[in-house]
C-alpha cells in the first residue's frame, strides 16, 4: 500500500517506518510543518501528538484516504468528527489506544476478572514525555470494567508503556500487568490494521480488540 506516515520522525514513527517498508508498503513520512496532499494515498497512519492528530486525520478523510490512528488523547468530539467524515466519504477510520497484542489481552482478562472481583484500580506508567494522562489504554480498560475505576498515572524517565490492573478482595490481590519494553510491540498491530483496513465498514472502528478474534 502507499502509506502516509504522520509522525515518522517520532519515537513510534521511527520504528514503524522501516517495519512498514519491510512488510512491502511504500511509506511517505510526514513531519510537523510538512504540507502534503494526502490524495492518491491508499492509507494514512498517525502517531503524532494530541494537538496535531485531528487536523491530520480530518484532512486525510476529506481526501477519501482511510486512516489508522495510534495517537492518544482523542476525546469524544474528535472521534465523532472522524466517524462523520469517514461515513460521508465511505472510507474506514481505525483508532486504537493500544496496538500491542498483549495489552488487548490484558484488557480482556481484566474484564473477565471484574466479573468475580469487582473492586479494581488501574496504575498506568509511561515515559515522562507522554503528553496526555491518563493513557488511552487506561481509559479504555476502565470503560470495559463495571463501575467507576480509579486510574493512577505515573510519568518518569526510564519507563516505556506499562499498566497494572489490580483487583482487591478479602485476603487476596489479583494483578494483571502488561509491559511494553520496546516500540516494536506496536508494529504487528499496525500491520494488522492496514491489512484489514479495506474490509472494515465505512466510519469509525475503535480498538485492536475488534481485529483479534
Ligand atoms: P513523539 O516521539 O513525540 O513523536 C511525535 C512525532 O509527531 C514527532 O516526530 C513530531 O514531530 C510529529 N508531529 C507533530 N505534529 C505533527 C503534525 N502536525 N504532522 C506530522 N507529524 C507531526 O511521540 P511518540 O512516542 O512517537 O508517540 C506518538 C503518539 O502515539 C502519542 O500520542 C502516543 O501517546 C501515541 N502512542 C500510541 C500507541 C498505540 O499503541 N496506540 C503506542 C505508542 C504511542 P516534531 O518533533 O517535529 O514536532
Amino acid at each position: 500500500m502507499r502509506v502516509l506516515l504522520y509522525g515518522a520522525g517520532g519515537k513510534v514513527g521511527a520504528v514503524l517506518a522501516p517495519a512498514l517498508q519491510a512488510a512491502g508498503h511504500q511509506v511517505v513520512g510526514v513531519g510537523s510543518g510538512d504540507d502534503i496532499d494526502p490524495s492518491g494515498h491508499e492509507a494514512a497512519v498517525d502517531f503524532t501528538r494530541p494537538d496535531a492528530v485531528r487536523g491530520n486525520v480530518e484532512r486525510c478523510l476529506e481526501a477519501g484516504v482511510p486512516c489508522v490512528v495510534g495517537t492518544t488523547g482523542l476525546g469524544p468530539s474528535d472521534l465523532a468528527s472522524f466517524d462523520e467524515l469517514a461515513r460521508a466519504r465511505a472510507v474506514p477510520c481505525f483508532v486504537a489506544p493500544n496496538f500491542a497484542l498483549g495489552a488487548v489481552l490484558m484488557m480482556r482478562f481484566a474484564a473477565e476478572a471484574a466479573q468475580h472481583m469487582p473492586r479494581a484500580e488501574i496504575v498506568e506508567l509511561h515515559d515522562e514525555a507522554k503528553v496526555d494522562a491518563p493513557s488511552g489504554t487506561a481509559k479504555a480498560t476502565a470503560q470495559a470494567l463495571p463501575g467507576e475505576v480509579p486510574i493512577h498515572s505515573v510519568r518518569l524517565p526510564g519507563l516505556v508503556a506499562h499498566q497494572e490492573v489490580l483487583f482487591g478482595g478479602r485476603g487476596q490481590l489479583l494483578t494483571i500487568r502488561h509491559d511494553t519494553h520496546s516500540r516494536e510491540a506496536f508494529v504487528p498491530g499496525v500491520l494488522l490494521a492496514l491489512e484489514r483496513l479495506t474490509t472494515l465498514p465505512p466510519g469509525l472502528t475503535v480498538g485492536l480488540d475488534t481485529l483479534v478474534s
